[in-house]
């Protein structure tokens, strides 16, 4: 089953989003001249960290898939590409649900047509925006039973969010929904491992009306605040996805955890 009530916004090609440039960075086609424009500036590190990520993402949800946590609630989604979270998680748990949510309406434009469950699970999407994280939960908790585990996941979303729109509040709001036993996965892109890149990387987003705000390892992990970071804990997704952080192939600019809620 799937669904997706919402009916499609117009898409905005007069000026870059942060999720047609990430699609441009992994090589998808969903994005338009001017996100190319803000694409083609980054360093090439950029599209790494991209993949990075996405394979943090992969990693992640197998994991979580194989513990047993069948309902999932992944904001700030993406364009969709393959393989997508309900994929993974479907592939392991096939009657697993999966709730997404994003602000971007090419986002929706493409979840009506590739966010496609397995008959016996189901996909939802809502185009929500995390600073209004009480509307998010509403809606899913008429797909997702709040009193049984769930994984929140804020992948790559929330340096997008700047202290001031109160990014550690929202975090705590909707961590503070989940039941014990439930999941945090969030990654995050790092001020302090680059900074020269992370600075550049900004910038050139900045050039193209997108605010990014990096964070330090100390910032990224208040956002797990209260939880129980699981093996191997607060590191970059390259560690998080190699078999031990020692055994990580490249760097990475970006923190990645998963974390237990008590
Ligand atoms: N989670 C995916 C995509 C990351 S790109 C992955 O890691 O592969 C970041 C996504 O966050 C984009 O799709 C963008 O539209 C979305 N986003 C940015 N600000 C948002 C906000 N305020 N509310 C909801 N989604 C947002």
């Amino acid at each position: 089953m799937t669904t997706a009530s919402q009916s499609p916004l117009p898409i905005d090609t007069s000026r870059a989003h942060p999720a047609r440039v990430y699609d441009w960075l992994l090589g998808g086609k969903d994005n338009y001249p001017v996100d190319e424009a803000v694409g083609e500036q980054l360093p090439p590190e950029a599209k790494q960290a991209a993949h990075q990520n996405r394979q943090f993402m992969h990693r992640a949800a197998a994991w979580l898939a194989q513990q047993g946590i069948d309902q999932f609630l992944d904001v700030g989604t993406g364009i969709p590409t393959e393989p997508n979270l309900h994929q993974i998680v479907q592939g392991i748990l096939p009657t697993a649900k999966i709730v997404y949510a994003d602000n971007d309406p090419i986002v929706l434009r493409h979840a009506e047509a590739l966010l496609v469950s397995v008959p016996e699970g189901v996909t939802d999407y809502i185009q929500a925006d995390v600073r209004q994280p009480d509307a998010i939960v509403r809606h899913a908790r008429e797909v997702l039973d709040f009193t049984r585990p769930i994984a929140l996941s804020l992948i790559a979303l929330m340096h997008f969010i700047a202290d001031e729109q109160d990014a550690h509040g929202i975090v705590r709001d909707l961590v503070a929904t989940l039941p014990p036993g439930s999941y945090l996965v969030l990654s995050h892109a790092a001020s302090d491992l680059y900074p020269e890149l992370a600075a550049q990387v900004t910038a050139e987003y900045a050039k193209g009306g997108i605010q990014l705000g990096f964070r330090t390892r100390s910032e990224v992990a208040r956002f797990f605040g209260g939880l129980d970071l699981v093996p191997p804990g607060l590191v970059t997704a390259t560690e998080w996805v190699a078999s031990s952080p020692a055994a990580a192939p490249e760097g990475s600019g970006i923190y990645a955890g998963v974390a237990r809620v008590p």
